[in-house]
């Protein structure tokens, strides 16, 4: 596999823009973006869930520069006004949030009554491409192995920090998922601690691989594309009507373990996954997707998988979480997930 190069480029904040690419980048840079002040978040305890909250109200009155109607993931350079990325082009780019929701500062707040703490961590945003417009659906393979690789990279490097306790890379698509910069790119999350959902994964691997046990199942009946290395399939406990998890067939602890040819067999799933999605829809499907890997690098029971919540009922009608789902955390399903997996395996296969 071709190797990548990894730029590390200091901006005037002295915080690093990465660049990775496959062919070296050396272009010299045009004007940056002003410097930004970081974030100052703190965590709230909450007693009822058990759960920590995260307060970033910064947040809320972020300037946006560029003007709005301006991309701030375009490349900087061919454009009169700076962005993220100050050069002409790029493959892929990663860069710290600027308003992130975790940043190792060290500073608490008192309220009393209530625990809290400061919301150390980090974020990142990962852009995938320089083209405005480019999709993950279209883009080549070898572009969406880079990203893969990139991931990686950024797994190896973050988990290795003291102030981070899990690494979770994802993406929301489309304005029904919330997103406003059309863009395509993804972000990584790098938690102080490890998040519930996240946490009940890892005790439940550690008690049976439940994805090995169940893949017996999932290759004869619940299966949207497969080849040798790599599964999609509707789980069949999905809790959103088209949810379609990605899963090695052989456990690894998370993509880093992948050899090339198994980077090769995910990617080209990743793909069809997105391209099916859009296909079935007949148009870009919204989705939230979110890549599980184990909180550790040496872990020896989570099994890696990425999980797709296309944010729907059935069709294109929206999925709501209400009244059951977000007092009560049942989910209602409408239809059945072998049913939906036979609609989803003819747009994810061809
Ligand atoms: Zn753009």
């Amino acid at each position: 596999m071709n190797k990548f190069h990894k730029r590390i480029f200091k901006r005037n904040d002295n915080r690093e823009l990465l660049i990775y690419s496959r062919t070296e980048h050396t272009e010299k840079h045009t004007q940056e973006l002003d410097i930004t002040l970081p974030s100052l978040p703190h965590l709230r305890w909450n007693p009822s869930r058990q759960e920590w909250v995260t307060y970033s109200p910064g947040r809320e009155n972020r300037t946006f520069f560029p003007p709005k109607k301006y991309c701030p993931f375009c490349p900087g350079g061919d454009l009169n006004f700076p962005t993220e990325i100050p050069f002409s082009g790029f493959e892929v780019a990663v860069f710290p949030n600027r308003w992130s929701s975790f940043n190792t500062h060290n500073k608490n707040i008192d309220i009393s009554g209530i625990k809290t703490k400061p919301s150390n961590g980090h974020s990142e945003i990962i852009v995938y491409s320089d083209v405005h417009n480019d999709t993950i659906a279209e883009m080549s393979l070898d572009r969406i192995q880079l990203l893969v690789e990139t991931w990686n990279d950024r797994y190896t490097e973050l988990l290795s920090r003291d102030d981070i306790a899990y690494v979770l890379p994802f993406e929301n698509r489309g304005e029904e998922c919330g997103v406003t910069l059309h863009h395509p790119h993804g972000q990584i999350y790098c938690y102080p601690f490890i998040p519930p959902v996240v946490e009940k994964e890892i005790i439940a691997f550690r008690k049976e691989n439940f994805i090995l046990s169940m893949m017996e199942s999932l290759e004869k009946k619940y299966f949207v594309y497969q080849d040798d290395d790599i599964i999609a399939a509707v789980p069949p406990f999905a809790r959103y009507a088209y949810e379609v998890w990605i899963m090695p067939k052989k456990r690894v602890a998370g993509p880093w373990q992948f050899n090339d040819q198994q980077i090769k067999s995910f990617s080209a799933c990743f793909q069809k996954v997105i391209k099916g999605y859009d296909s079935f829809l007949n148009k870009k499907c919204p989705y939230i997707m979110g890549l599980h890997a184990a909180s550790k690098l040496d872990d020896k029971s989570f099994h890696f998988h990425v999980e797709f919540y296309p944010p729907l009922r059935l069709g294109d009608k929206p999925k709501i979480l209400a009244g059951s789902e977000s007092m009560g955390g049942v989910f209602i399903m409408d239809v059945l997930p072998e049913e939906t997996a036979l609609m989803l395996r003819e747009h994810m296969n061809t």
